[in-house]
């Protein structure tokens, strides 16, 4: 791999966590390398959301470890953790510009205002929309908005990225586009990325390893090849045998 600039990879270790009486995830063990794009697949309420929501700190407070680098964040509150996610749906704030919503973060961080401006504009940059800086939400198409939640994310330089099947909302030639643009930010940034999404053929063209997970546990991890070419169990054939 190149350009790995991120230092930390993610360790999940025998996570369990539950809603009320029903258990979502059940040992869930994982090892993300530093700058890795890693893909995480599964078929609808696996689990796949429940997990990235728990290593950026939010719902129900799992059990087990969470370790970005050597940092434990389980237990950390969210702010503490240096994580950056983006969802399926954008959650820009309507009322701000696009310069608001990016600068957000860092307002909310106190960096000084001299550097706001600067950070603002170099993330924007990266995601070719520095001639937006002042337009509103409402002005973009769905691809830019979500290009605007992606720079909302890096702008703040999170040790790891959490991509939440980020998309999924966009129509079929935007999103091959879109995933181009994805997989070549994150070399460029060398952020580790854990990117899910229920769509083999993106996990497949921009993965260097991926996992599948089923029945609350990771059913197998390796690259997209080895998974096709050798799937560890029957729910692992079936799931990337069947949608193809
Ligand atoms: P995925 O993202 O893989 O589709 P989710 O992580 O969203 O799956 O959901 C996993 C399971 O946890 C589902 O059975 C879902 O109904 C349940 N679940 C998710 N969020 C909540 C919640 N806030 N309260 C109760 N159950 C939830
Ligand atoms: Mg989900």
């Amino acid at each position: 791999m190149t350009h790995i600039k991120s230092k930390s990879g993610i360790s999940v270790r025998d996570l369990h966590l539950s809603f009320g009486s029903t258990k979502v995830l059940t040992g869930v063990n994982l090892e993300i390398e530093p700058g890795e794009f890693f893909a995480f697949l599964g078929p609808s309420g696996s689990g796949k959301s429940t997990l990235l929501r728990a290593i950026a700190g939010f719902g129900p407070q799992p059990q087990g470890q969470i370790l970005v680098g050597d940092r434990n964040l389980a237990g950390l509150p969210p702010w503490e953790r240096n994580v950056g996610m983006v969802f399926q749906s954008y959650a820009l704030w309507p009322h701000m510009s696009v310069r608001k919503n990016v600068a957000f973060g860092l307002v909310e961080k106190k960096v000084p205002t001299r550097l706001i401006d600067e950070k603002v504009e170099a993330a924007l940059s990266l995601v070719g929309l520095l001639d937006y800086a002042e337009r509103m939400p409402s002005q973009l198409s769905g691809g830019q908005q979500q290009r605007v939640a992606l720079a909302r994310t890096i702008v703040t330089k999170p040790d790891v990225l959490l991509l939440d099947e980020p998309l999924s909302n966009l129509d079929a030639s935007l999103r091959v586009q879109m995933r181009r643009e994805l997989l070549a930010l994150q070399r460029k940034l060398g952020l580790t990325t854990i990117f899910v999404t229920h769509d083999q053929e993106e996990a497949n063209t921009t993965a260097d390893r991926m996992a599948v997970l089923d029945q609350g546990v990771v059913q197998q991890v390796g690259s997209p090849q080895t998974l096709y070419d050798h799937p560890e169990n029957l729910f692992v054939a079936g799931f990337l045998g069947t949608a193809n």
